[in-house]
């Protein structure tokens, strides 16, 4: 076996560059910890951003996956499949929708509603409607169609021309949103929680607002829950704290708990604009990941995951605004359930450094924002392992900037 240097050193010349990776070479994991090739031991805080949402090689999932491996991988959606079915039966139970598209990532998920959503207008003889409003800072993927709906122009960057039809308001400026939303609105796409933007939450009324706007002007309503759904926010959808329901929901990160899975959720009457032939995705829903989001459906509405993923939410949230309070580098605590983030007044790059130094994976995003997103079976012991270890190098940071 390759050594762990051995290992990155042929990464960097025989991988896309199109990561900034932390040298280290992970090896395996269990629950909410990871190891790596030299035998050290990690907290995982990170769990492969926000997939990993029962913690790693979880005995259900890994014993369903290595009978379904065993039994039929794929076949094609040709065909009807028994695992396929039961994840979209479980679903729809559990959601809003009717229907579900599979696909095997959360760009496709959100490529798949922005299909639906214009193809929908078109079918209901509304041609010229085909604006969606995003909101800025927003993330929903990488692909063509998807950067061009994501509220960041260094996501964007060098990629021109972008898709036509796309707008950005303020994210939790329901005025902005309205200056914008009219007649020929297809739909307003947005994130519950903004995750990547900067764990940024919506004052408690808007997305009421942003329904009763989409009701009024005839847009569709696309929450992307990729990084919100499969029980992150404390509830198995994020769209369930805000007493709404939308027409048209995006998953993927944590559907099947690391196997790569995206589901697109539509009411009825929407789904009914994609027939046969109007899309399709090879690889979406196989028996192989489906029979993961199956056990990781029902260990979410079954076990008491998400009353953990509340309850250590809270008290991790409680923690973290103890730390703010303790150090002038930080500037504010958000989030909601196990979805946290602390922006700090420096960079937390270096923090992020010396937290996995210290066998505490976290990461950074928009250079200021420290993201907590756990499995969500983690413990209150676990959180203050972190804490204790953020306490000291907060310090620090506090020392430097004097
Ligand atoms: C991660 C993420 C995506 C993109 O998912 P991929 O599987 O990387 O394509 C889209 N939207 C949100 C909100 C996300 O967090």
């Amino acid at each position: 076996m390759a050594s762990a240097s051995e290992t990155i050193q042929m990464a960097d010349t025989a991988i896309a560059n199109t990561y900034k990776r932390f040298p280290v070479v992970l090896t395996r994991g269990q629950g909410c910890s990871l190891e790596d090739e030299t035998g050290k031991t990690y907290l995982d805080f990170v769990a492969g951003i926000a997939v990993c949402n029962l913690g790693h090689a979880h005995p259900a999932v890994a014993r369903a996956v290595a009978a379904q491996a065993q039994t039929l991988v794929h076949v094609s959606n040709l065909y009807y499949t028994t695992p396929q079915v039961e994840v979209a039966r479980r679903l729809v139970q559990n959601s809003f929708a009717d229907r579900v598209f599979f696909c095997n990532s959360g760009a496709e998920a959100n490529e798949a509603a922005i299909k639906l959503a214009r193809k929908y207008c078109k079918d209901n003889g509304e041609p010229d409607r085909h604006r969606i409003v995003t909101m800025e800072n927003s993330f929903h993927g990488r692909t063509m169609a998807t950067l061009s709906a994501t509220g960041q122009a260094k996501i964007r960057k060098g990629f021109d021309p972008i898709l036509p039809g796309f707008e950005f308001v303020p994210f939790d400026d329901i005025e902005a949103l309205a200056a914008k939303v009219d007649e020929n609105t297809c739909a307003v796409l947005l994130e519950p929680v903004q995750g990547e933007g900067g764990v940024c939450c919506p004052q408690e009324t808007f997305l009421k607002q942003v329904r009763q706007l989409c009701d009024d002007t005839g847009a569709l309503l696309v929450l992307d829950e990729i990084q919100t759904g499969m029980g992150r926010t404390g509830k198995l959808f994020a769209y369930e704290h805000f007493g709404i329901e939308p027409d048209i929901m995006t998953l993927a990160k944590a559907l099947a708990n690391g196997l790569p899975m995206g589901a697109m959720l539509a009411t009825e009457k929407i789904a009914a604009s994609f027939g046969p032939g109007a899309h399709a995705s090879t690889f979406g829903g196989t028996p192989l990941v489906s029979a993961a989001a199956i056990e990781v459906l029902r260990i979410l509405t079954e076990e008491n995951v998400l009353d953990n993923c509340r309850q250590t939410g809270a008290y991790f949230q409680k923690r973290l605004r103890q730390l703010q309070e303790r150090h002038d580098v930080v500037r504010e605590v958000r989030g909601m359930g196990l979805l946290l983030g602390m922006q700090l007044w420096v960079d937390g790059e270096s923090i992020v450094q010396a937290c996995m130094r210290q066998g505490f994976l976290i990461n950074c995003i928009q250079e200021k924002v420290l993201r907590f997103v756990p499995p969500l079976t983690i413990t209150t012991e676990q959180i203050d392992g972190l804490i204790e270890c953020l306490d000291g190098l907060l310090a620090a940071a506090d020392a430097k900037g004097k």
